[in-house]
């Protein structure tokens, strides 16, 4: 850690655009200065950012742990190496990256126990850090000392690699199911994190992959990704269905990947004696659903939760959309300029498309 700058100024040019979170609905594109960094860090100009769920739920004021304010959001991106510090080993100017966004202390009961994505004093970006809805985004000494920041392959659109934030905290919920090949598995949402799941489940060899939703264009990209059914659930029971499609057995895993609580219920209703469920979603409010204890209890099921990701499921998901094992391309839907931050923001808040994308 240095806290001197040797390197102000990095890229020469004094001031950066960037959206700069003030509080619940308060963004505003401001001139601020680009980062300096220290010997041990690196500089990176921003590719793409993509805007995320819990981006939205800060700016709602939902989400406030962490949050600093006047600070800088975005914890999904990728870019160029701008600058490297002497000492950031590794990095060169024009170097293509992207940053697994939660920086573990390393040290902490939760990281010595391969926990770090739950660190007790983890810091991340877009957070303690400021993030890279901007120009230029600084990557802190810890992050470069943690190996958080990647080369990717500079074949693929940066916008693309972005997404591998999102994907990584699906390989680390997923792998907590332990789905099995010719598995049934029952993705309750088909937003973009229902989406990823379902390739998830479709690369594990799941045999059948039962998505639901309300919204028939999602439900029509998951039955494009290789969901094998799709409920929307206006329409038909999803129970029934799961109930139909397994001879009454049940599913052998589900994932909630809706923040709605009373889907934990309907999850554990319809997965089948042994099975697992898996809560992937931030549930709304304090979270508080009303789930028979005895169901778990009988039917032997197994339920875990999730949050955020390991440096490790990150590599994961950069090595899944570079092979094209996962395609991402096809849940970024919207692409906005950094000077329409505000609208980018509206945008996926609306629900209208999956991702939108940030370009700077
Ligand atoms: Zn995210
Ligand atoms: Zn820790």
């Amino acid at each position: 850690m240095t806290a001197v700058s040797v390197n102000a100024d990095p890229v020469g040019q004094g001031t950066m655009s960037a959206a700069v979170f003030h509080g619940p609905g308060d963004v505003r594109l401001e001139q601020v200065p680009v980062p300096d960094i220290g010997r041990d860090e690196v500089l990176v100009r921003v590719a793409a950012n993509t805007i995320c769920g819990t981006d939205l739920r800060i700016l709602r004021g939902e989400k406030t742990r962490g949050v600093r304010r006047p600070s800088v959001l975005g914890h999904e991106f990728a870019g160029t190496v701008a600058a490297a510090g002497a000492d950031a080993g590794g990095f060169a100017e024009g170097d293509p990256v992207a940053m697994a966004p939660v920086v573990p202390c390393l040290r902490c009961v939760h990281c010595r126990n391969d926990r770090e994505n739950v660190c007790a004093d983890r810091r991340a970006m877009g957070y303690e850090f400021d993030g890279a809805i901007a120009e230029y985004v600084r990557i802190p000494a810890a992050a470069i000392a943690a190996g958080n920041l990647f080369h990717v392959d500079a074949d693929l659109p940066l916008e693309q690699l972005a997404l591998a934030e999102p994907l990584a905290c699906c390989v680390n919920g997923f792998g907590r199911s332990a789905v099995r090949p010719g598995d049934t598995v029952v993705v309750m949402g088909a937003g973009p994190i229902g989406l990823l799941h379902t390739q998830l489940a479709v690369n594990a060899g799941a045999s059948r992959v039962v998505v639901s939703d309300l919204s028939p264009s999602r439900l029509r990209v998951a039955g494009e990704l290789g969901a094998t059914t799709t409920v929307d659930v206006s329409e038909r029971d999803l129970l029934d269905v799961v109930h139909q499609q397994t001879g009454g057995v049940g599913a052998d895993a589900s994932l909630v990947c809706i923040g709605i609580p009373s889907l934990v219920d309907e999850a554990v209703r319809l997965t089948r004696k042994g099975g697992s469920v898996n809560i992937f979603a931030g549930l709304a409010g304090e979270g508080v659903s009303q789930v028979s204890a005895n169901e778990i209890h009988y039917r032997e099921l197994v339920v875990t939760g999730t949050s955020a990701m390991r440096r490790r499921d990150y590599e994961m998901a950069l090595r899944l959309i570079e092979t094209g094992a996962v395609d991402v391309g096809r849940l970024l839907t919207h692409r906005v300029p950094l000077s329409d931050a505000a609208e980018a923001f509206e945008l996926a808040g609306s629900g209208d498309g999956l991702k939108v994308a940030i370009v700077p």
